[in-house]
């Protein structure tokens, strides 16, 4: 299989679907109990272009459209999670420098971030801070021109194998964003073991101690990275679990239908029992409806309608609502056999969760996606 680029959609999806058939699926099990994902399968993302597809052509992407994007996410969630979330966070920090670096910015990362030789990652969150990102405590104070970084990200996606950190950081009254390469001297990065879900993405504690970057380290307008690359990079971020949760759902049916099809008790097949007819009919109605979400998100975002925002709210929010429920009927379903590592729905169920907490949790989107009903009306 070569690489995406030149495609048409559907040629895209198809590739992408065998991909995950049978190189990422099988082995999603092994990479979950590791807690990490082997170099050669993140290679074949690389091989296939699909770190940064959406980034245009001129620049070494595939120019590729968001509904399309949604789609291979959706795809490679279906078979992992940890992968799916790796491409998110590098996605985001290819967007970053995609559409705010400089020429230098651009021509230092951009094509190695395009072909995964170099593996970005978002570093936001703090232990004091998550959901509230202005309560961010990371400062950069300017000496000459060089930057010096204090301060202590955690749950970094892919932190374990990072090259590149887009690090936000407090500059003054307002917030910057910074280019660091994880090998910068001061940059301490620790794994963190033992997370419920999506635990082959690598998470690691970073901590920034009186780390020097040059001027060519900050990206974007001094002082306003938090409603400009921060915002924009949650964004595509929030579409993208939202799509993940979507192959979580998928994945979920998939084991169930064929489990059920196979398993019988004292009243007959499970498949035949109308309390299982139910919960399977809940997912394939909550996989379409949030596919269709997503669908709907995406082609706002390929239209630059800034309707975009609030329809990636409501799809994440629908999308990992529905995937844990769809989770916990999987299990359910599956009885004893749903607990076990045997069988890849508990590995769903306690990925499902992460999502409702990543990108905006659950209630931040409660009390968000209600705002906008009451500014509507007003
Ligand atoms: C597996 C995993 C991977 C992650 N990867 C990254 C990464 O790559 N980069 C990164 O920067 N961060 C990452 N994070 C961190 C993630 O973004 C934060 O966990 C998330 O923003 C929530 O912040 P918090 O955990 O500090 O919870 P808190 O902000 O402390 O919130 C705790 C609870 O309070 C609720 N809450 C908060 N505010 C309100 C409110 N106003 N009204 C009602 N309820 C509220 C929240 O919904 C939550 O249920 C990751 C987290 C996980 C679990």
């Amino acid at each position: 299989m070569s690489t995406v680029a030149g495609l048409e959609p559907d040629a895209v999806l198809a590739s992408v679907r065998a991909f995950v058939d049978t190189e990422v699926a099988p082995h999603a099990e092994e990479w979950d109990q590791a807690e990490r994902l082997p170099r050669s399968v993140l290679d074949r993302i690389g091989e296939l272009g699909l770190w940064a597809p959406f980034l245009p052509v001129e620049v070494g992407g595939a120019g590729l459209d968001m509904v399309t994007l949604g789609r291979i996410h959706e795809e490679v969630a279906r078979g992992c999670s940890g992968l799916r979330s790796m491409l998110t966070v590098h996605g985001m920090v290819s967007w970053a420098v995609g559409r705010w670096g400089t020429d230098v910015q651009q021509e230092r990362w951009l094509p190695h971030l395009i072909k995964g030789e170099k593996f970005g990652v978002f570093a936001l969150s703090e232990p004091d801070c998550g959901s509230d990102a202005s309560a961010d405590g990371t400062l950069a104070e300017q000496d000459g021109t060089d930057w010096v970084i204090n301060g202590h990200k955690t749950w970094i996606t892919g932190g374990q194998v990072a090259d590149l950190l887009l690090v936000f950081a407090r500059t003054g009254p307002g917030m910057s964003a910074f280019l660091v390469p994880s090998d910068a001297e001061g940059v301490e990065i620790t794994p963190i073991p033992n997370m419920m879900g999506i635990r082959s993405s690598m998470a690691a504690d970073i901590v920034l101690r009186d780390v020097r970057v040059d001027a060519d380290a900050l990206l974007g307008p001094q002082g306003w990275a938090a409603g400009t690359i921060m915002t924009g990079a949650l964004d595509l971020g929030r579409y993208s679990v939202a799509c993940g949760s979507v192959g979580i759902i998928q994945a979920c049916l998939d084991a169930c239908v064929s489990y059920t099809s196979k398993r019988s008790v004292k009243d007959g097949r499970l498949r035949d029992l109308q309390l299982i007819r139910r919960k399977i009919s809940d997912m394939v109605t909550n996989v379409r409806a949030a596919r269709m979400l997503c669908e709907h998100a995406g082609r706002l975002k390929d239209s630059g309608d800034p309707a975009m925002i609030m329809a990636a709210w409501v799809a994440k929010y629908h999308a990992s609502t529905a995937a844990v429920a769809a989770a916990n009927d999987a299990v359910q379903i599956h009885g004893a056999n749903g607990c076990s590592p045997y069988y890849p729905v508990a590995r769903m169920y306690r990925d499902s969760k992460i999502m409702e907490i990543i990108e905006g949790s659950t209630e931040l989107q409660q009390t968000t996606i209600a705002e906008e009903a009451y500014r509507e009306v007003a």
